[in-house]
């Protein structure tokens, strides 16, 4: 990179079709020129796309359209329109442009579409939008602009050996090696900022070339590299480069910092914010680049350079449509001398180029992008026809390839098994992992990858593969940026630090339970009136403090064991056996005849149970427990549904399961199924209740529908807080369907998790090979569900609240196990030293009650808060 005074650089600023289809947006235009031009003390270079849409529509003309003249009109008027809106004169402005449009039908060249004519039409979007703009902004807005046309600086590159006739003309690559006096005449244009059409060149044989859809960002890079401008930004309708499409990834992460090799693989595997081509002259040139949004130019965006410190993980997942598969089969390929080389001859012969290969002992398959000569079926026909005199050929379409991007691919495979596991589902065609190490691809069907990405990038953020904690690289998420998010409520422990500081004292580890907290909940619950009744699912947390407020707060109380009943019967006064459902799973005869005995609600989930046991049922009331073949968790070991799931009767077998109940004269009054949150996913859920319900008819005896608990909470500051009004919705939609039956819901998690936290003492902070390691004294025996869930529970230091969380440490216990770890590279204040108290968030459901005597360590202390303070 040259050392150029920073007076004499330039800036492009390059602004993409949406940024300049409104007028408000021309004037953010030429703010932000100005402000750049002022900071810099240089000079701006403005590209700009055709307006919105019409290059869409100057490419059907271009394809000889047969309402062509229509389209040309509805451009004619559209430009004018948007003169108007300007506030400037359509005629003087864009008459001489408009009538060159126009001119284009009755061109001598049109009836044969020449390709160099359809250059030329591709054209006329770019420069009506910059000519409208130059007018805009050196007119009413007053400022230093100058208009130029880009092919008088930008020159088509020679064609490669084996390029079509197509991309020679109409996907061009473009010199970026300054020639000659390059940057001196451009120096010498009068104006402080200028304005040129991104898109377009000037063609080395004559006439127009065209860089290729999207190819306006190159237009600025070319432009970046031959000023040595200081930087380039790419101005569009998202504030940077995201972890995946924000539009399909609401959770989609800002890449605040990407080094040029990672940008390139995001762009080339199928983010559209940055052409692929638009990379390397920057990279070569050394010039940096910013993705910017022309809606939010506040915010900071995507920087691109050569010196962001790689920061190893997944930093996106991306995928591209209209994948083709040539799958080609041939006895004894294998070791065959050249047959690779016959095949591959044959991709060059039609200009095709390959990009995934995958080969076996008698078959090759590779993928071809879905670049603009294959548009044409012909050229797929004609290379089959070769193909076959060779071998087998099958042809597969339409595939999508799913590309996860990031440094140092093959040393993540170990976080991916729950990505492997959702590609498992699917039809996988292929899967391959590129040889610079930074991209893993799977080319599925194209129909199967619809809604797969925003699962995938949440698996990659769960499992860690994707280091959203690294603040270096990862930025907010899009919908924090569109304000669709509901913030986490703050943590009441927050505001009870002395209280918990002289709890620890007392000793640790020791949970403590915020009661208030609890009662928020269940009055959250109690307010949704299409629930008819609530139990409190005690496996979550069975402290006699919490289930007596439960029960005050109008909670039944579900459990499931003998255990269980009998300790809520003795913990809670005056509880009657009827506010007290029983729904165990595997358990031993006693159980099931004590609790008949006791007079709870019983819940049955198999035919067995009433075959070997046909006296212990006969004549009973019970509920019965259907799976419904679809089963939904946080991880794998929690699911609760389907033919790997051990709860649950399934659908099949209800007939044969109530025809043994008649014959006992058993009579199924309650039905009950995991249903899960169904928030984000209320048609299926409610298709779940449906089926339910059609089988609550059938039985004819069912009073009641028990649609479990499930409810999330937000553990981590990735997860938003339930949607419980939305959830509500749902509730009272089934209610509206289905009004026979009394809802029922059995919660754990949601109404004890929050209220609990687990404090522990620091033993030793120790340094191994630079990872630094806090070590407590809770472990794997007092919290299990980061061991046996890879479960996030937030950690900090209460001794040093407020304290700036800036180093990273990884938080273990002191069990004998390697799993014994509360999280990985988890930010702490850099002083965390022993004897300081953390507070391990969310621990108020599965804490304590997971809780062991492992290595013998006893089990942890239990306290109760109930104010309000
Ligand atoms: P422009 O017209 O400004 O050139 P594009 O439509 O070409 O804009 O590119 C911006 C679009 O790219 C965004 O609206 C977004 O939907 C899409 N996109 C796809 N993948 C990504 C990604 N990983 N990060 C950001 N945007 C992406
Ligand atoms: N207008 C052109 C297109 O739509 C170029 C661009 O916007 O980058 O492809
Ligand atoms: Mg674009």
């Amino acid at each position: 990179m040259s050392a150029l005074p920073q007076g004499d650089r330039w800036v492009v600023l390059k602004f993409g079709g949406t940024s300049v289809s409104r007028r408000h947006r021309w004037d953010t235009i030429g703010k932000l020129a100005k402000k750049r031009a002022d900071e810099s003390g240089g000079r701006i270079l403005v590209v700009v796309s055709a307006l919105s849409g019409v290059t869409n529509e100057l490419l059907a003309i271009s394809e000889g359209a047969s309402d062509s003249a229509q389209r040309v009109a509805a451009l004619v008027g559209r430009h004018r329109d948007f003169c108007i809106e300007l506030g400037l004169d359509p005629e003087r402005v864009l008459g001489e442009r408009l009538a060159l449009l126009e001119g284009l039908l009755e061109d001598p060249r049109a009836p044969a579409r020449s390709l160099d004519w359809q250059a030329e039409v591709l054209a006329q979007g770019e420069l009506l939008s910059s000519t409208l703009g130059a007018a805009y902004l050196a007119g009413p807005r007053g400022l230093d602009f100058g208009w130029m046309d880009a092919r008088d600086w930008l020159l088509s590159a020679p064609a490669g050996e084996n390029q079509s006739a197509w991309s020679r003309r109409l996907s061009v690559n473009c010199q970026w090696q300054a020639q000659g006096d390059f940057k001196a005449r451009f120096d010498a244009q009068p104006q402080r900022m200028l304005i040129t059409q991104g898109f377009i060149a000037a063609h080395a044989e004559g006439g127009t070339a065209i860089l290729g859809r999207g190819g306006s960002d190159t237009s600025a890079a070319y432009f970046g590299a031959l000023l040595l401008a200081s930087r380039v930004e790419i101005w569009t309708d998202v504030p940077g480069m995201f972890s995946a499409n924000p539009k399909e990834v609401p959770d989609a992460r800002l890449l605040t910092r990407l080094d040029y090799y990672e940008a390139q693989e995001i762009a080339t595997t199928g983010a559209k914010v940055l052409h692929p081509r638009a990379i390397k002259p920057c990279r070569d040139a050394g010039v940096p680049m910013a993705i910017l949004d022309t809606e939010r130019p506040h915010m900071p965006g995507t920087w691109i350079d050569g010196s962001a410190a790689p920061v190893p993980g997944v930093k996106a997942i991306s995928r591209r449509n209209g994948i083709v598969l040539v799958s080609m089969e041939g006895i004894g390929m294998w070791q065959q001398v050249g047959f690779l080389a016959d095949v591959f001859a044959l991709f060059k012969k039609h200009g095709l180029s390959v990009d995934l290969i995958g080969s076996a002992e008698t078959n090759v398959t590779v993928s071809l992008d879905p670049s603009e000569n294959l548009v044409s079926t012909d050229v797929l026909n004609a290379l089959s026809a070769d193909l076959a005199q060779i071998c087998k050929v099958k042809v597969i379409v339409p595939c999508a390839a799913i590309t996860l991007v990031g440094r140092g691919m093959r040393s993540l495979l170990h976080k991916l098994s729950d990505v492997w596991a959702t590609f498992g589902k699917e039809r996988v065609h292929m899967i391959s992992q590129s040889s610079n190490d930074l991209n893993l691809t799977f080319v599925i069907d194209e129909a199967a990858a619809d809604g797969l990405l925003p699962i995938l990038h949440e698996e990659l953020i769960d499992s860690g593969a994707l280091p959203v904690a690294s603040s270096d690289v990862f930025g907010v998420r899009w919908r924090e940026i569109t304000g669709d998010i509901r913030p986490r409520p703050t943590p009441w422990w927050k505001s009870q630090r002395e209280k918990l500081l002289a709890l620890a004292w007392e000793g640790t580890p020791r949970y403590v339970y915020h009661l208030p907290t609890v009662r928020e909940r269940a009055r959250a619950l109690a307010a949704i009136s299409a629930i008819d009744r609530r139990y409190y699912a005690i496996k979550a947390n069975p402290h006699p403090a919490i289930l007596r407020t439960l029960v005050e707060e109008g909670f039944g109380l579900e459990c499931v064991s003998l255990g269980e009943i009998r300790h809520v019967l003795a913990s809670v006064p005056g509880l009657s056996p009827q506010q007290v459902l029983f729904t165990p799973s595997f358990a031993p005869r006693s159980e099931y005849t004590e609790a008949l005995a006791l007079g709870v609600t019983v819940t049955v989930d198999n035919v067995e149970l009433l075959q070997r046991w046909p006296d212990i049922f006969r004549g009973r009331q019970l509920w019965l427990r259907i799976d419904l073949g679809r089963g939904d968790g946080h991880h794998a070991k929690v699911t609760t549904g389907g033919k790997d799931s051990k709860f649950g009767l399934p659908t099949a077998r209800v007939e044969e399961f109530m025809q043994l109940a008649q014959a006992l004269e058993v009579r199924i009054v309650g039905l009950h199924a995991h249903l899960g949150s169904g928030v984000g996913n209320r048609e299926h859920w409610r298709l779940m209740y449906d089926e339910m319900a059609g089988f609550a008819r059938r039985i004819g005896s069912v009073r009641t529908i028990d649609i479990g608990g499930g409810l999330p909470i937000p553990y981590s500051a990735d997860d938003e807080p339930f949607d419980l009004e939305d959830w509500a919705e749902g509730l009272a939609e089934l209610k509206r369907v289905h009004p026979q039956f009394e809802l029922v819901i059995e919660p754990g998690r949601y109404l004890a998790a929050e209220g609990g936290v687990l404090l522990a003492s620091v033993t030793q902070v120790v340094e191994k090979e630079g990872i630094r390691r806090v070590g407590l004294d809770a472990g794997m025996h007092t919290l299990l569900r980061p061991a046996l869930y890879d479960a996030w529970h937030d950690i900090d230091n209460l001794s040093r609240q407020g304290g700036y969380a800036d180093a990273e440490f990884d938080v273990v216990g002191p069990i004998c196990e390697s799993s014994d770890i509360f999280g990985r590279g988890r930010r702490l204040p850099a002083s965390t030293a022993a004897d300081d108290v953390i507070v391990i968030s969310d621990a108020g459901a599965y804490g304590y009650s997971m809780a062991s005597h492992y290595n013998l360590r006893g089990l942890p202390a239990q306290d109760i808060l109930d104010d309000a303070g």
